[in-house]
């Protein structure tokens, strides 16, 4: 077993040559890719950069995101990716909380990063292409690229990705130079992917699956390509500019792909895999591509399980609804009442065990004991497993929107309706979109003399949240609760569904 930095250093070693990144005219073999990291690692240890400190990177989807990553791991210090669709307060509040010595952005992101009220250390503008920002570029001129081989222990932090939380504020799930190396040899053995596979790097990398994509790839030996937008059209246009072979997209972006493929004569012979997941895949997206020629394989996981728990690989159609089968580790059903597991056949929540499970929540042990109990992940999902092994999601026990490949929890969304005068509760819920998985909408009860309207709402939450937290809001004379007082969603859900 060895840390994430040695992933790269060992493809630089066997493979020089081979293009590591492309990002329009930029092409980066791994040497020069190797050479960079250790320039910035250099870089961050001339700067008294101690293992454990926190390196927060606000930057797109492109190559200076990978060498951050590289270059921070190298040293032992922990990344810290943000997700800037958020607004500036929740990215504030993973700053506060995360107290990262450094923060790296995208000179686009300049307005959020001059939004921020929590003081960092220094903030570094990092430019994308060849003309590099100079207090970035001259870290490229200036420090050796020699490997800085730091001794790295396995069990420790590599990554911090902030997830929403069931109780409000997000969360950093602690992810290990352990698990990512468990999880990218685990992905490795059920994707075989060839080598020199040219891989669109389409998965936003603040996300765990970004971050297992910038991991994995010097082990699997393959190209990563950039594209200026993760949008239907670009992602074509680059799958034949570039002879792509492999892509993740999210069940949304395939829907808004399936129209250009459907279209008689467009034909993308180098695409040989699509990966998906994250929400769920629907049979009649898998069997479309399919009937296109174009494999369409259904990864299940989530941010604690450093991106991957089940795959299901597209040539198993007698199986096609599953999420497939467990990569690595143990995988029972339980009863979320007594915990007692449940027999094959039987619907209760997904529990995960093994060298992918995270260490625990950043700086918040009692969420870390309501999920993580005897080395055991409570999933919040609930689902069943067949008699060969194979996993099926029905439901969520978890008060959980998925939308748009990302995730809305419901709590953090009332908590800002809630803070509006005139209201007087709110419920927010997922109500299935055939494009964008689900759609948050609230039910609002506001007061007899207010005249609040849908838009005030609206407006309140996307100052304070992002905009995919909140689409629709229907004003309601009271919610639906049970004899103790709880709002039954369930029926809430059962409406929307109506509709
Ligand atoms: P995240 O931590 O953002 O990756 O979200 C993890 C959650 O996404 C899981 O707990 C599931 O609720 C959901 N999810 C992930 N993959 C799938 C899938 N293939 N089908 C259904 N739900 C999924």
């Amino acid at each position: 077993m060895y840390p994430v930095g040695e992933f790269l250093r060992r493809r630089a070693d066997f493979s020089p040559n081979l293009e590591a990144l492309v990002s329009n005219e930029t092409r980066i073999t791994y040497r020069e890719y190797n050479h960079r990291v250790n320039q910035v690692a250099h870089y961050l240890l001339s700067e008294g950069v101690e293992k454990g400190e926190r390196i927060a990177v606000l930057c797109a989807t492109d190559h200076p995101f990978c060498t951050l990553f590289y270059a921070i791991a190298k040293v032992g210090a922990i990344l810290v990716p943000i997700n800037y669709r958020l607004t500036s307060t929740e990215i504030d509040w993973m700053v506060e909380s995360s107290k990262p010595r450094f923060l790296f952005y995208d000179e686009a992101f300049s307005n959020i990063v001059d939004s921020l009220s929590t003081d960092i250390e220094k903030k570094i503008k990092v430019s994308i292409g060849d003309e590099l920002d100079p207090s970035f570029g001259q870290i490229f001129t200036f420090y050796p690229d020699t490997e800085p081989y730091i001794e790295i222990d396995m069990e420790e932090t590599c990554v911090i990705t902030f997830t929403s939380g069931t109780t409000g504020k997000p969360k950093g799930v602690c992810t290990t130079h352990a698990n990512l190396y468990h999880a990218t040899i685990a992905s490795m053995l059920a994707t075989q992917p060839a080598y020199g596979n040219r891989q669109l790097a389409s998965a936003p990398l603040f996300h765990i699956s970004g971050v297992c994509t910038i991991s994995a790839a010097p082990l699997f030996a393959s190209t990563l390509v950039f594209i200026p937008h993760i949008h239907p059209a670009y992602i074509l246009d680059m799958v034949e500019k570039e002879n792509i072979n492999t892509l993740f997209a999210a069940p949304s972006l395939l829907h808004l792909m399936l129209p250009r493929l459907l279209k008689s004569g467009q034909d993308f012979p180098s695409l040989k895999e699509i990966y998906s997941g994250g929400s769920p895949v629907p049979e009649s997206l898998i069997k479309q591509f399919d009937a296109l020629g174009y494999p369409l394989n259904v990864g299940y996981g989530a941010t604690e399980c450093t991106g991957g728990v089940t795959f299901w690989q597209s040539r198993d159609m007698d199986h096609i609804g599953s999420v497939g089968k467990l990569l690595v580790g143990e995988i029972k059903i339980i009863d979320p009442e007594t915990n007692q597991e449940l027999p094959p056949g039987l619907i209760g929540e997904i529990v995960v065990k093994g060298p992918f499970v995270f260490k625990g929540y950043w700086n918040d042990f009692e969420a870390t004991r309501n999920v993580l109990k005897k080395g055991w992940f409570h999933t919040g999902d609930a689902g069943k497993i067949d008699e060969e092994g194979y996993l099926y999601i029905v439901d969520r026990y978890k008060d959980m929107i998925a939308t748009s490949g990302e995730k809305v929890f419901p709590a953090e969304v009332e908590a800002v309706i809630n803070q509006l005068d005139g209201v007087v509760e709110a419920a927010v819920i997922g109500v299935p979109d055939p494009v964008w998985s689900e759609l948050a909408r609230a039910y609002v009860v506001k007061a007899p003399e207010s005249d609040l309207t849908e838009t005030d709402v609206l407006e309140h939450c996307h100052s304070r949240l992002a905009k995919y937290k909140l689409t629709q809001v229907q004003f309601i004379d009271q919610l639906p609760k049970n004899g103790m007082g709880k709002v039954l969603k369930y029926a809430l859900r059962k409406q929307a569904r109506q509709e």
